[in-house]
């Protein structure tokens, strides 16, 4: 897809630079080019963290929902990242059995992941958008001196599902996952919403960078 890269780079970058002004510890460091980011090399920890806010997507199909029921609080949900298994859903109990992460590391990536919840809610909402649900990852980083569990992947409508407030119109993957179209016209609604929509049309920019490539 035409400028889908450009987008995400520049709606996760600025989603985690938000982030940090509220001391979430990211594995953003900066913006090399429009597909490219500097980041901190961490050892990843195998779970997607899955927050819910609104019923959509499997928990739907799992527990018999309606899709866009709004759930009764934020519910997080852990998947081990393994593609030949499909990313089964885990308990905590897995996950520190296994060795995947330990209990305090748990503690941490749950803490954090309800304060990125609760911020990210009101980020969106101030630009009329509702934040139905959400992956993130996170990644050990470490210094000479300790180690510091990191935010690290993206947030983007890629790992996001994003509502229009009033419409309900879908903003995010699942344009694609459901074969409606418009994909790009809707994380550029994402990015200019957000204000970080580069000046020049998505695709002209694609269309350059690809050239660039081409050329070596
Ligand atoms: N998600 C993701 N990567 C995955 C699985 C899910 O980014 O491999 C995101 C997805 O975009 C949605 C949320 O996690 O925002 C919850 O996804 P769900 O469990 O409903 O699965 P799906 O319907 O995507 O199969």
């Amino acid at each position: 897809m035409q400028g889908k890269g450009v987008l995400n780079n520049r709606i996760s970058e600025y989603v985690f630079t938000q982030l940090a002004t509220i001391g979430i510890p990211t594995h953003f460091v900066r913006s090399l080019s429009m597909r490219e980011q500097l980041v901190r090399a961490v050892e990843i920890i195998p779970v997607e963290v899955v927050i819910r806010n609104i019923a959509a997507g499997s928990i739907c199909k799992r527990l018999g929902l309606e899709e866009g029921t709004p759930l009764p609080r934020a519910i997080v949900e852990y998947y081990y990242k393994d593609d030949a298994l499909g990313d089964p859903m885990v308990g905590e109990e897995h996950i520190t059995a296994f060795g995947w992460a330990q209990d305090f590391e748990m503690d941490e990536i749950i803490h954090m992941a309800l304060r990125i919840n609760d911020f990210l809610s009101g980020l969106f909402t101030g630009i009329g958008i509702k934040l139905v649900d959400f992956k993130l990852e996170f990644g050990r980083f470490y210094t000479e001196e300790h180690v510091q569990i990191i935010l690290a992947d993206e947030i983007s409508p890629d790992g996001c599902r994003l509502w229009d407030m009033k419409t309900n119109e879908k903003l995010d993957k699942d344009r694609f996952r459901r074969d409606l179209g418009g994909e790009i016209e809707a994380y550029q609604e994402v990015a200019r919403r957000m204000g970080v929509l580069p000046s020049a049309d998505i695709r002209d920019i694609a269309e350059g960078e690809n050239r660039k490539k081409r050329k070596g």
